[in-house]
C-alpha cells in the first residue's frame, strides 16, 4: 500500500489566528525531525493565501519577518524531498492584519462564494504565491475546509494552472454550515478515480484524478474520551497550536452522541485511530491510505504516534510516498 502522509499548512480561522511559531513553524519542524528518522517523504498543502497576504502587508515588520520565516520552511521542505501543494482558503482576500493580529473574515469562505472571473485570479495568484518561493509549480490541490463544490469554476482555474491531482474528498463526507458547505455521500469509495465536472462522480476519461482522504467513522466514545484526555494531560494531548478552530458548536455536541463521518487524521488524539485504520485498510485490499492532518493540531502524542504508526507500516512492506512521485 501507499501511505500519503499530507498536512494543511496552515493558521487557525476562528477567534485568533494563533502564532505562526506555534502553529506552523515549530510543529513542521518537528514533522522534518519525524521524516528524517524514517526516511519517508510527506506532503504539504501550503495556505497560499496566507502567504499572499503576508506579502502583500509587507511593510509591516512582522509581516515581512513571518513571510521570510515561512519562505525559509518552504524552501527546506521542498529540499528534504517533501511535496508543496496548493490549498486554498478565499476568505484571506477579506482579511487583513491590524494591531498585531490577523482579523479574519470568514463571510466568503468557500470559492464557490466568488465569481468565476474571482476564482481564476485568486487560484492563478494564490499559486503562484507558492511558485515565487519554491520556484516549482503545484500538481496537487485540497480546497480550503473541504468545500470543492461546485466544482466547474475551480476546474477551468485548475487547467490554466496546470493542475490536475487533486485530494479533497473523504467518503460519506458532510458538512453544511454558514462557512462550509461540502456532501461526499455520493464519492466513490475507491482509492483513486478520475473525474471531470464533478470530484464525487466517477468518469472513466476524466481530466483530474482524485486521491480521496482515507475515510473513517468515529463512534461517539471517541470523543468522550478525547474529552477526557484533554482535561486530565492536556501537556500530551493538546496540539501545539494556540489559535482557535472555526467552529459549528452545533455539530460539536452531535459528535458526542452519534457516530460521525471524518477522515485518518494525526491531529491530537486522533492518531490513536490510524493504526486501525491501517489494519481496515490491510483488510479491504486497498492500494493507498491518504493521512490528513495539520502541523497545528499535532500534538506531543500525536508525534509518538506517528513515529509508531510509520515503523508499524513500515514493517509490514508499505510504503510512504507523495502524492506525484
Ligand atoms: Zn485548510
Amino acid at each position: 500500500m501507499q501511505i500519503h502522509l499530507s498536512f494543511d499548512y496552515e493558521l487557525f480561522f476562528g477567534t485568533s489566528s494563533g502564532s505562526i511559531d506555534n502553529c506552523i513553524l515549530k510543529p513542521t519542524q518537528r514533522l522534518m525531525d519525524l521524516s528524517k528518522k524514517h526516511q519517508v517523504p510527506f506532503v504539504f498543502f501550503v495556505d497560499a493565501g496566507y502567504l499572499l497576504q503576508l506579502k502583500n502587508h509587507n511593510h509591516i515588520v512582522q509581516c515581512k519577518s513571518d513571510y521570510d520565516k515561512i519562505a525559509l520552511q518552504l524552501l527546506e521542505l521542498k529540499a528534504a524531498g517533501h511535496e508543496i501543494a496548493l490549498h486554498i482558503h478565499p476568505h484571506w482576500e477579506d482579511s487583513f492584519f491590524k494591531n498585531n493580529s490577523w482579523k479574519i473574515n470568514t463571510t466568503r469562505y468557500k470559492l464557490a462564494d466568488f465569481t468565476d472571473t474571482e476564482i481564476d485570479h485568486i487560484v492563478t495568484k494564490y499559486h503562484q504565491a507558492i511558485i515565487d518561493i519554491t520556484q516549482i509549480p503545484c500538481k496537487s490541490y485540497r480546497a480550503g475546509g473541504w468545500c470543492i463544490q461546485p466544482f466547474e469554476p475551480i476546474k477551468k482555474a485548475l487547467i490554466k494552472n496546470n493542475i490536475l491531482v487533486d485530494s479533497t474528498i473523504f467518503h460519506n463526507g458532510f458538512h453544511s454550515s454558514s462557512a462550509h458547505s461540502y456532501n461526499f455521500t455520493s464519492s466513490p469509495n475507491k482509492d483513486e478515480w478520475c473525474f471531470d465536472n464533478d470530484p464525487c462522480t466517477e468518469s472513466s476519461n476524466g481530466l483530474y484524478t482524485e486521491i480521496p482522504i482515507t475515510a473513517d467513522r468515529i463512534p461517539p466514545l471517541f470523543y468522550w474520551n478525547l474529552y477526557f484526555k484533554m482535561k486530565s494531560n492536556p501537556a500530551i494531548y493538546k496540539p501545539l497550536g494556540d489559535g482557535n478552530w472555526l467552529v459549528d458548536k452545533k455539530r460539536i455536541y452531535k459528535h458526542f452522541y452519534s457516530g460521525t463521518n471524518h477522515f485518518a487524521c494525526a491531529d491530537g488524539f486522533f492518531a490513536s485511530r490510524l493504526s486501525s485504520i491501517l489494519t481496515r485498510c490491510e483488510n479491504q485490499q486497498r492500494k493507498r491510505m491518504m493521512v490528513l492532518s495539520h502541523p497545528k493540531s499535532l500534538a506531543p502524542y500525536s508525534f509518538d504516534a506517528l513515529d509508531a504508526f510509520i515503523n508499524k507500516a513500515k514493517t509490514k512492506g508499505h510504503t510512504f510516498s507523495t502524492i506525484t512521485s
